[in-house]
């Protein structure tokens, strides 16, 4: 057998990649990772999850305090914000944490390798001019913006800005038009309403948040047009004029008709994410893209390149952290001889705005289209703690097989829906029925109660609506 360096070596330390090279040298593979950033932990840490959710928790706050959540409860304030405060905690949070990987990395002897890595064959590729050979190699290459064609995106200047530069503003912008009702523009677009713009968001489809299921994206409309933000669904982008610090968006309806231009301060484009190949010199090992550009593999995330495997956003599936996170685990146990396996069918899906958004399984359109469901919904209204705590918007909806009862996708909207998918999540893992759920005991009082009455209520038996 030939002589590699390593027995795996991981192309990109993203939550796929770095959690996958860490557990193939907790099963006593000799590991490396390479990466090209000058921190670990991918889009995920650096520019993503981490960063997004330290300035949506901070203007959280900011905006109880200004908007009158806090006075409910008997606290009268008056914030003042504090930018650079804010920001400068958002960049604590993103060095503590990479940091800690450089830290995992160096106890569980994985070695970093520093620089892009390229593909001479399919067991070797170089990294900042040096050659390394490995038994096994994993593409972990994740995703970048997907540029919208016309629009040039310049995070320096902060006019027309991805997600990473609208991370980084330094001032408020007193108008924002974000490009895309997905999750990015909805959770950016929030952080920077609370915080003072006056956001629009023009989005290409009739509802926000394509793949969730409709009610979801219908509420979710209305939620977010209560808060202050401007929709314009149905509406396509067609061109953005930037002059000096000012931009001018033109827009039309997406089946035509006049033009109308909005003018911004700042443009977020958030049209989605393409996958991370260019460079990559797959054309070295003859390894070719499917139509989205993405690298196919089987279940056990092999490629069709003996030796070559790929997890995370560069392949199909939805791109999330723990989707790329469950699949590093999964490779790693495959080249280590055992069975590494992830269910994608029940992946949960979070939109950490206010309240959150989150789903799990089919949405009530597709399990139909399967064949007869059972569907029930509680609204957080009738929630005993999301009344006590103001916080009355939202519903919880189980849908089931109409003749197995069992759970087949579970959505909810709700200011801790986030936590609570994750008890959804692992019923549906464990094949669980509605009456499952049901007589299931949930403390008492929990947001998580409107679960266990959704899933009374789809034999029609909840006790609080
Ligand atoms: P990535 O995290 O993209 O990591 C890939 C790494 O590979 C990068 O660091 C890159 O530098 C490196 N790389 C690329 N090519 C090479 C090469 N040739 N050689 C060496 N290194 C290379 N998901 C969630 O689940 N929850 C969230 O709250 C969430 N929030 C997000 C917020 C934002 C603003 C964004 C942009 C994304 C968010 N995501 C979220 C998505 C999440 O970040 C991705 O799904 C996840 O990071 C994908 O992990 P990955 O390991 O596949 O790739
Ligand atoms: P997205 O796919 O969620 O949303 C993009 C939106 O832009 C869609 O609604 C689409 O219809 C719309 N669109 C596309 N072209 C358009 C155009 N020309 N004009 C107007 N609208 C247009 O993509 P995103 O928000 O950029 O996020 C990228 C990825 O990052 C997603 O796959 C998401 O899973 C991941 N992400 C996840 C989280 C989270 O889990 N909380 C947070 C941020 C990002």
């Amino acid at each position: 057998m030939a002589d590699y360096d390593y027995d795996v070596l991981v192309i990109g330390a993203g939550p796929g990649g770095y959690v996958g090279a860490i557990r193939a040298a907790q099963l006593g593979l000799k590991t490396a990772c390479a990466e090209g950033r000058e921190t670990l932990g991918g889009t995920c840490l650096n520019v993503g999850c981490i960063p997004s959710k330290a300035l949506l928790h901070a203007s959280e706050y900011f905006e109880a305090a200004k908007g009158g959540a806090m006075a409910k409860m008997g606290i009268k304030v008056t914030p003042e914000l504090d930018l650079d405060t804010m920001q400068g905690q958002r960049k604590d949070a993103v060095k503590g944490l990479t940091g800690g990987i450089e830290f995992l990395f160096k106890k569980n002897k994985v070695d970093w390798l520093k620089g892009y890595a390229q593909f001479k064959d399919a067991h070797t590729v170089e990294v900042a001019g040096k050659t390394y050979t490995a038994k096994n190699i994993v593409i972990a290459t994740g995703s970048s913006v997907t540029p919208l064609p016309g629009v040039e995106i310049d995070n320096a200047k902060g006019v027309v800005v991805d997600s990473t530069g609208a991370l980084e503003l330094s001032s408020v912008p007193k108008k924002m038009v974000v490009i895309g009702g997905g999750v990015i523009g909805l959770e950016l677009g929030s952080v920077w309403r609370r915080l003072g713009a006056e956001v629009t968001v023009v989005e290409f489809l009739d509802q926000l948040l394509p793949g969730m299921d409709m009610d979801v994206r219908k509420e979710a409309s209305k939620i977010f047009k209560k808060q202050g933000m401007t929709l314009k669904l149905s509406t396509k982008v067609t061109g953005v004029e930037v002059k000096g610090k000012k931009a001018k968006v033109s827009v039309e309806p997406a089946a035509g008709g006049d033009t109308e231009t909005l003018e911004a301060d700042v443009v977020l484009v958030a049209i989605g994410r393409r996958p991370n190949v260019e460079g990559l010199g797959l054309d070295k090992i003859g390894l070719e893209r499917n139509a989205r550009g993405q690298i196919e593999t089987d279940h056990d995330f092999a490629t069709k390149v003996d030796g070559v495997w790929a997890i995370g956003d560069v392949i199909p599936g939805p791109m999330l952290a723990h989707k790329a996170e469950d699949e590093g685990l999964a490779v790693a146990e495959n080249i280590a001889g055992l069975t590494g396996i992830v269910n994608h069918d029940v992946i949960p899906g979070v939109v950490y705005t206010q309240p959150e958004i989150a789903g799990v399984g089919l949405t009530e359109e597709a399990a139909k289209e399967r064949g007869a469901v059972k569907v029930g919904k509680f609204p957080m209204l009738a929630n005993s703690r999301a009344k006590t705590n103001h916080e009355p918007d939202g519903f919880v909806k189980v849908i089931a097989d109409a003749e197995t009862d069992r759970v087949l996708g579970v959505w909810c909207i709700a200011s801790v829906a986030g936590t609570m998918i994750a008890q959804a999540a692992q019923a549906m893992e464990f094949g669980a029925t509605s009456e499952d759920i049901a007589y299931t005991c949930h403390a008492h009082p929990t947001h998580s109660e409107a679960i266990k009455e959704a899933a009374m209520a789809v034999t029609g038996k909840p006790i609080h609506i």
